[in-house]
């Protein structure tokens, strides 16, 4: 197969680790004969420091026109201080809009090899295998936000949390198809013993399960489920939400099973392409030190060949590298345990490529 591929590297360790990503890529190419073909943009503060945006138009084109894209990270503190439109996330904002990607996906899963470094017991999170499926385009943080002070010098603030039926639909939906391919369970959650858009969200998602015959789905109240994440993870399968709910339990499910520097994470739109990020940020204390974690970055590519390619084969052949990779004791400082392997970030992309 013949792909194009959008590759944003972005700012500090989102360069090195996207490096690492495309040399996987490219072995994963020349092993099943694939032809994968790189166009690189410009995002966040580098962008900025080159033209004078965050996003330039040319990137959102390039990206337009692309099977998948490919992203780093953006920020650094070199841009925290400029004015609000001149700061590296904006980019990432406006190229999630741009694409209108509406779904954010997190795979959370057990790396046995990985144990000692999660703050939960080996029985505890042995065996977890989840999803969260987070709402990305409406809620309260795109709702009009408004603030006054009135007459009596009480100031005032309000925040709205707006959704359109349509935009719970296709989320659940796509919660449900996901589900049906793994172990036939979503878990939708909802705050709807206080809130009306949580009662039309369970409202929409018991419609939608009618159409899903082989799925199972339970409703859980967010704070609960905040609960169950750490007492029993391993009860959830696919876990769908809304957009504050689902970014702050997706952060919950990251620390599960490890590291930062560990997770990929894919966000999805009606017609694509598909944008694939790892869910760090540009960490700008270790940029340049060939230190990071590749991995995070190179599943994210997994889940783009799998996801946007159809190509599940070669997406598992790179999981099972990386599973391979940590077994025989490589590991990156944020993975270090004692009596472990010592790798750099390029060390570990070569693991990778060669296990490949
Ligand atoms: P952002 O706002 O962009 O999400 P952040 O400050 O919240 O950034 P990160 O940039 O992700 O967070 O970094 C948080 C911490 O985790 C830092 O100490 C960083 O060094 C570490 N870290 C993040 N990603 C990795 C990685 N891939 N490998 C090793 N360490 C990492
Ligand atoms: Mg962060």
């Amino acid at each position: 197969m013949k792909k194009r591929i959008a590759v944003l590297p972005g700012d500090g360790i989102g360069k090195e680790v996207t490096k690492g990503a495309i040399e996987v890529l490219q072995a994963v190419g020349e092993r099943f004969g694939h032809q994968f073909y790189f166009q690189y943009g410009l995002i966040g503060g580098e962008a900025i420091d080159a033209v004078g945006s965050p996003l330039p138009n040319e990137t959102i084109e390039m990206c337009k026109q692309s099977d998948a894209v490919l992203l780093g990270a953006v920020g650094g503190p070199k841009w925290e201080h400029q004015p609000a439109h001149l700061r590296p996330e904006r980019g990432l904002l406006k190229i999630r809009k741009e694409l209108n990607l509406y779904a954010n996906l997190r795979p959370t899963s057990y790396y046995p090899s990985l144990a000692e470094s999660s703050p939960l017991r080996k029985e505890v999170i042995e065996g977890v295998d989840m999803v969260m499926v987070r709402e990305l385009t409406g809620g309260l943080y795109f709702g009009k936000p408004s603030k006054r002070t009135r007459k009596n010098g009480e100031d005032e603030v309000v925040d709205t949390l707006y959704y359109k039926r349509a935009e719970m639909e296709r989320v659940i939906k796509l919660a449900f198809q996901l589900a049906e391919k793994r172990k036939g369970k979503v878990t939708s959650v909802d705050k709807a013993n206080v809130l009306e858009s949580s009662r039309m969200w369970r409202e929409v998602a018991e419609s939608v399960a009618k159409e899903y015959s082989d799925v199972e789905l339970e409703h859980m109240l967010v704070d609960n489920a905040a609960m169950q994440m750490i007492k029993n993870p391993k009860r959830f399968d696919v876990v769908v939400t809304e957009n504050m709910f689902g970014d702050i339990l997706s952060d919950e499910a990251s620390v599960l099973t490890g590291s930062l520097g560990m997770l990929p994470s894919a966000s999805l739109s009606e017609a694509g392409p598909y944008l694939y990020e790892p869910i760090h940020g540009s960490a700008p204390d270790i940029e340049g030190k060939n230190t990071a974690n590749p991995l995070a970055m190179i599943l994210s590519a997994a889940m783009m060949l799998r996801l946007s390619f159809g190509m599940h084969e070669e997406a598992e052949a790179v999981e099972q590298a990386v599973n391979q990779v940590l077994d025989a004791g490589y590991r990156t400082k944020d993975i270090m345990t004692f009596g472990k392997k010592d790798a750099s970030t390029k060390e570990m992309v070569e693991e990778v490529k060669a296990t490949l």
